[in-house]
Parts: C-alpha cells; sequence; structure tokens
C-alpha cells in the first residue's frame, strides 16, 4: 500500500472513532435528559394549566422542585427583635397573550426571533452564525437562541457545564415543540422569564416599574420591557438609567423599522416615557426587590445591598435567612417623621429667605432640599437610625446618610480644637479650653494665593479677645483658622481620618488651612461615628448595622461578634475596626464639656435646642459650608451620638446657616427620643473641677457671680485667676 493510503485510513479510523465518542456522549446526555424529562414537563404542563385559567401563581417555573417545600423569606429584625422586612414569596401575577398589546408580543418576536412561527425550535442558520461568531469572539458574542430554546434554559438551570447544557436545551427544545403550540410556547416564556429585581414575567414587570397591568402598558414601556429580556439588571430603569435609555432608544428604532410606529410618533413616545418615569415616584412598588413587610425603605434597601453583594436571589427569597440588625425601629420611623416634617419647614424657610433677599430661587429647586441623620451607640458603634432622605420612593431612593459625601463645615472644628488641646502648648503658649485668640480678619498666604477667613455674620463686631470656649460655641472661623495654622497639619488630617474611619484621609481630608472650617467631605454616618471620639474618652469605633446573619437550619454566615467572617470582610474593612486611642481622656472630656457650651445662650445651637424644646443635657456643633450649600449638626445625649446634614444633591445654596437646618432636624429628634441614661463626662482622675467666670473666661473667684464648672486637665496650663472681679487690685475698665 501506498502511504498515502495509511493516511487515509488513519483519518476514518480517528474520524469515525470521534463520531462513536460525540455518539455515546450524546446518548449519555440523553439518557440523563430522558430521566429528567417526564418530572420537568409535567411541571410545565401544569404550568402551562394554570396559565389557562387562573391569572396569579404560588410557584414559579424557574424554582428547583426540591426546596419548595421548605421555601421560607428572609426576616430582617431590628434590634428588638422587631421584624423591619420580610421578603416576600408572594403571589405571582399571570397574563395571557390576548392580555398583551400587540407590539408587546409582536416586538418581543421581532427582536428575539424573527423566525419564531416557521422554525421547529432551532434557527440553524442564526445558530451557525452564533456558533462562528463565538468562536471569533472567544465566546462573547452569545445569542442565536430561539424563544423555545430560551424557554428551555429557564427549565434546566441546574446544569452548569455549558456543551453539556447545550444538547440538553436542543432535546429539551425539540420536546416542548412537539407538545405545546408556538402560542403556548411564547405565553409560558412570557409568563416565565427574568425581569430584573425579583420579578417574573411581563405582568410582574409591568406592575413592578411601572404599576400598572399588561394590558395598560404603552408602547415605551413594552420596547423597554422587551429591550431589558436579556439582561434585565443591566438595562433596569432604576439601576442604570443611562444603558435604559440606549436600549429603549434602540428598540424603538426597530420597532420603527418594523412599521409599528413612525420615527415621529417613535420620538414622542420616549420622551414621554421619560418623563412619567422621572415623576413617578408613586407609581410601582416601592422596594427595589418585593417585600411583604417593609417598615423602612431606607433599612430594608441597606440590608438587601449587603445580601446581595453575597447571596442570590433565590436565597434571599427562599432561603430562610434570618437578618439581625442594629436598627431601633422605634427610633427610626421617628427619626424618618422628624426628617419628613422638618424638611418641609426647612423648605418654607428658605423659600421665604429667597423672597426677602429677591433670589431667584425656583419651586423645583426647593423641592429638591433634602436631609439625612444617623444616629449611633457611642458605647458599641451600633448604628440605631438611618435616614438617607426625606422619603423612600422610587424617585428618591440615594442613601444620603452612607453614600452622599459632603463638606462638613464647622463641624470639623472639635477636631481642630482637639489636637490643640492635645498638644498643650503652641507657638510657646501653654493652651486650655479658654486660652483666648483675637477675633481678627487676617490674610494667610497659602500656595502662593491669599486666603482671608471671615466669621459667618455679615453683621459680626471684630477685634475682641475670645477664649476657644467661646470660639467653638459661637463658630469664629477666624479662630479657628489661627489655631489651625499653629498645627501640624498632617497630624490633623489623620486624627480627623482615623475618627471618621476614613481610609485614605488625604483625598477627601485635604491637609490645608481651610480645613480648619471644613472642607473634608463626609457621610452623616462617618460624621456621627467620628463625634463618638469624645464621649468614648479619645477612642475611635467603627460602625455595626449588621450584628448577624444565619438561617432557619441554624447555618451562621455572619457574626459581627466574630473575629473573622470570610465572605463579608466589607462590614469589617481590615485596618479600621480595631478600636484606636486617638486623643487623651482628658483632652476628649474637655472638648466634650466645650461642645456643651453650643447650647447655651449665644451658642449656635441654642436657637434650634429651645424652639425644639430640647432640655435634656446635650454636645454638639453645628456646621455650614461656603455659600450655604450644605447645613450639618452632630452630637449627642445620652448615649446617642447623632449627625444631621440638610442640602441639594447638586450643590445649590441653601440661603440658611446649618444652625437653621440641620440643627433643627437634630434638636427636634433629640428632644423627642427616648434616653435612659443621660450623656455621661468621661472626667478621668488627673482631672480638676475649676469654677470658671464666663465674663473673664478666667478662674472665678468669691467676688465672680456668672461662672460655670469645667474639668481641666490638670497636666497641662490651667486659666489664671479672674481679675476682673478681684478682691485685691481694681482693674480699670479700659484696660481690659
Ligand atoms: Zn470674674
Amino acid at each position: 500500500m501506498k502511504i498515502w493510503k495509511y493516511f487515509l485510513l488513519f483519518f476514518f479510523v480517528s474520524a469515525f472513532a470521534v463520531a462513536v465518542a460525540v455518539a455515546v456522549y450524546v446518548g449519555l446526555i440523553y439518557m440523563e435528559y430522558k430521566q429528567d424529562k417526564e418530572a420537568v414537563f409535567s411541571k410545565l404542563e401544569e404550568f402551562a394549566k394554570v396559565l389557562e385559567t387562573e391569572n396569579e401563581t404560588d410557584t414559579l417555573l424557574e424554582e428547583s422542585n426540591e426546596n419548595l417545600s421548605e421555601k421560607k423569606a428572609t426576616v430582617v429584625y431590628d434590634r428588638n427583635g422587631r421584624v423591619i422586612t420580610k421578603y416576600s414569596s408572594e403571589k405571582y401575577k399571570l397574563a395571557s397573550i390576548q392580555e398583551m398589546p400587540f407590539f408587546l408580543t409582536r416586538g418581543f418576536i421581532y427582536i428575539e426571533d424573527r423566525k419564531f412561527y416557521s422554525h421547529h425550535g432551532v434557527n440553524y442558520l442564526r445558530l451557525a452564525r452564533a456558533v462562528i461568531d463565538n468562536i471569533r469572539t472567544l465566546g462573547h458574542a452569545g445569542g442565536g437562541s430561539t424563544i423555545s430554546q430560551q424557554l428551555s434554559k429557564i427549565l434546566f438551570t441546574k446544569h452548569e457545564r455549558s456543551i453539556k447544557r447545550k444538547i440538553y436545551e436542543l432535546f429539551c427544545t425539540f420536546e416542548l415543540e412537539s407538545r405545546f403550540s408556538k402560542n403556548e410556547i411564547l405565553k409560558i416564556y412570557l409568563n416565565s422569564n427574568y425581569m430584573g429585581h425579583g420579578t417574573y414575567g411581563i405582568a410582574n414587570a409591568a406592575s413592578f416599574y411601572f404599576g400598572k397591568s399588561a394590558s395598560e402598558l404603552t408602547i415605551a414601556e413594552a420596547a423597554l420591557l422587551v429591550g431589558m429580556n436579556r439582561s434585565p439588571e443591566r438595562y433596569s430603569p432604576i439601576r442604570n438609567r443611562k444603558n435604559a435609555e440606549y436600549i429603549l432608544s434602540y428598540i424603538m428604532g426597530k420597532f420603527v423599522q418594523a412599521g409599528f410606529l413612525t420615527e415621529e410618533q417613535s420620538v414622542f413616545e420616549i420622551e414621554r416615557f421619560w418623563e412619567r418615569f422621572g415623576n413617578h415616584g408613586i407609581l410601582g412598588e416601592q422596594s427595589i426587590w418585593k417585600t411583604e413587610i417593609n417598615k423602612s425603605g431606607y433599612l430594608t434597601e441597606y440590608v438587601r445591598q449587603v445580601l446581595e453583594k453575597e447571596f442570590g436571589y433565590d436565597k434571599i427569597t427562599s432561603g430562610g435567612l434570618i437578618v439581625e440588625t442594629s436598627f431601633d425601629l422605634e427610633k427610626q420611623s421617628l427619626a424618618e417623621s422628624t426628617v419628613s416634617n422638618q424638611l418641609k419647614n426647612i423648605r418654607t424657610r428658605v423659600k421665604n429667605t429667597a423672597d426677602k433677599m429677591k433670589v431667584d430661587y425656583s419651586d423645583k429647586t426647593i423641592n429638591h432640599i433634602e436631609g439625612s441623620f444617623v444616629s449611633v451607640d457611642y458605647e458599641t458603634g451600633e448604628v440605631y437610625t438611618l435616614v438617607g432622605g426625606s422619603g423612600y420612593l422610587f424617585s428618591n431612593q440615594l442613601n444620603r446618610a452612607i453614600n452622599a459625601n459632603r463638606q462638613v463645615g464647622s463641624s470639623i472644628k472639635p477636631f481642630i480644637y482637639a489636637k490643640a488641646l492635645e498638644i498643650g502648648e503652641l507657638d510657646g503658649r501653654g493652651i486650655h479650653p479658654f486660652t483666648k485668640f483675637k477675633d481678627e480678619i487676617k490674610t494667610f498666604k497659602v500656595a502662593g494665593r491669599s486666603y482671608t477667613p471671615k466669621n459667618y455674620s455679615l453683621s459680626h463686631k471684630y477685634g475682641s479677645m475670645v477664649s476657644i470656649y467661646d470660639a467653638l460655641k459661637r463658630s469664629l472661623n477666624t479662630v479657628a483658622v489661627q489655631t489651625m495654622e499653629l498645627l501640624p497639619m498632617e497630624e490633623v488630617v489623620q486624627l480627623i481620618g482615623d475618627a471618621a474611619n476614613i481610609k485614605v484621609p488625604t483625598k477627601r481630608i485635604p491637609p490645608v488651612l481651610s480645613l480648619s472650617l471644613g472642607t473634608a467631605e463626609m457621610s452623616s454616618l462617618e460624621l456621627a461615628t467620628a463625634y463618638c471620639v469624645f464621649p468614648r474618652g479619645g477612642k475611635s469605633v467603627y460602625p455595626t448595622m449588621i450584628r448577624r446573619i444565619s438561617d432557619t437550619r441554624g447555618n451562621v454566615y455572619y457574626d459581627s461578634k466574630r473575629k473573622i467572617n470570610p465572605y463579608f470582610r466589607f462590614l469589617q474593612p481590615e485596618g479600621l475596626c480595631e478600636v484606636k486611642t486617638l486623643l487623651s481622656q482628658e483632652t476628649a472630656c474637655e472638648m466634650l464639656q466645650m461642645m456643651g457650651g453650643v447650647f447655651e445662650r449665644g451658642g449656635t445651637g441654642y436657637w434650634a435646642a429651645t424652639t425644639c424644646g430640647l432640655n435634656k443635657k446635650a454636645y454638639g456643633k453645628s456646621g455650614t459650608t461656603q455659600d450655604y450649600k450644605d447645613g450639618w449638626f452632630a452630637g449627642l445625649t445620652g448615649k446617642e451620638v447623632s449627625a444631621c446634614w440638610v442640602g441639594i444633591d447638586s450643590g445649590e445654596s441653601l440661603l440658611l446657616s446649618g444652625e437653621a437646618t440641620a440643627a433643627v432636624i437634630w434638636a427636634d429628634y433629640n428632644a423627642k427620643v427616648f434616653s435612659d441614661t443621660s450623656a455621661q463626662l468621661p472626667v478621668s482622675e488627673n482631672m480638676k473641677l475649676l469654677k470658671i467666670c464666663r465674663e473673664s473666661g478666667l478662674e472665678a473667684s468669691s467676688r465672680c457671680d456668672n461662672c460655670i464648672d469645667f474639668y481641666f486637665n490638670a497636666n497641662a496650663a490651667l486659666p489664671e485667676p479672674c481679675y476682673i472681679h478681684s478682691d485685691d487690685i481694681m482693674i480699670i475698665e479700659e484696660d481690659f
């Protein structure tokens, strides 16, 4: 034999062997498929029957049979065992083909599978093209599936290995085509495809996204749903507005091609769609995932985001998860109503101010005035309340308490003065809370440019000597900047970063002179935890919101008391959770007493506290940023440290200071909230109680009649005896 004949023989033998191997492989898959087939198709036929007669159902096609009997929804509890949220395993809405508008069904076929009515389950030409495209793009092209194939995919979700699964799906597709009519296949598919955010089928998606039934869908709504089919979360108008805009225009363009409507009508419909969707808020269901009970949108949404990072949708809706949180529902509902009610008042006040100042300020801007509020147990760092805005709506989901970093203004000052007290001596002068600075306008040179900070009040009279105590109380910028100029900048940045648990501090806490007036950017949660440093005697704390995640079978996935929680590192970031000593107990205690002064007559918290009837011992500090863009107040009553922000997301001016905005929400909440203990000063044995004469800011003599008690660090500089009311020497008034 010639050598080429051997080659030929070898070739045929190998080809035969490969063919046999493939046949055996396919045969084996077929055997496996045959075993599952009856179970799957009997379930499918049952579903088809339900579709025929009912308009809602308990079970979905996509769920595996095994877990059905022990399906348990995830429940989220507050610190007292009250249910905050229960994710629903509620009934699913169904819709017949007749109920769905023609542009939905016809449009769906036009986009997904144009030859749907003529092929026998597989469009070979398209499949071949898809295979080639996938080889070319290394599996990134996807597609090529008919509607029947897509339905098969839903039926056999548990087979992960892709070639095996593809063959499996082919058998299933042929069986589908032989058992059901084309319209039945279409109906089953459109009632069971995943449409994002936990919704299945067109009827549920119509209700979830647009608050209507399938028959009421407009052409643009239908187009968006058609476009979302392949990748619902990616094109979700809630999560990804930009992507949704793109896909809607794309599909509407296809609809124009198909002759469903004209180009002009399409433009009009798209515009009308976004106009309605943007303002709808009241339409659709009020949670990004379906819930049976939902006591607070902000808490539910926060927990959902945490769970979504680690668990799939099925686990959350039917895995029986138990989520124990640190939140306090009673306090949360008080905080939510306080924020929402007081924001109404604040909007009115801003409007009146705008009218008085003759500033052009539209109603739209007024309505965009928002707020956030957080409160924390300073002993444990457990978060009681988390309010992300004026009310949780589809159109207002941003959780500003966590996700909006804004400049904190004068709320930063306690950290500046704390650093000065901690160092104890600046420019050769001993520093204590009553050390005096001249309240004057000074120009500083910063990187070659001049910087001239002024106090907020336009009618302010400069020139007097003021103590740090009074400067904090009245929020005098001049004194804060003078102090900052004498401090080691990097250490101040580090202190603030460590207190607020911000990992790379210099990014959001710039080491510049104006940091003393609050150019640092923080969320309300960060500011609240930063303020915990003072009542904690100088020690940092990391906030806890999730205490424990377990399930009804006793598996514990996360426990905040555990040292290591492998899959939940984001809840306890490395390097941030350890308690650090940032200030001495003496400094922290002095600072806290100074923050008590803010509520005295003349202090920036006085008006809000008296207006709201706050008569508990309180410590705090207001904040206002440049051009009145942000209003802040942070502080504590009892064991609860809270921080409040008021502003406009896009950064317009509020025309009012923090004293008149955030301070009011803060004081109103703290006046009403129940606390069983009053705040304790962290006094140490190295501290000395002195009487201070308010008039002179010096140690009172027996002749001073307006005094306050103050605990001083006994090892640092102390105020001198009051010479105004001294027994010994008469001081001539003019000299003082
Ligand atoms: Zn005196």
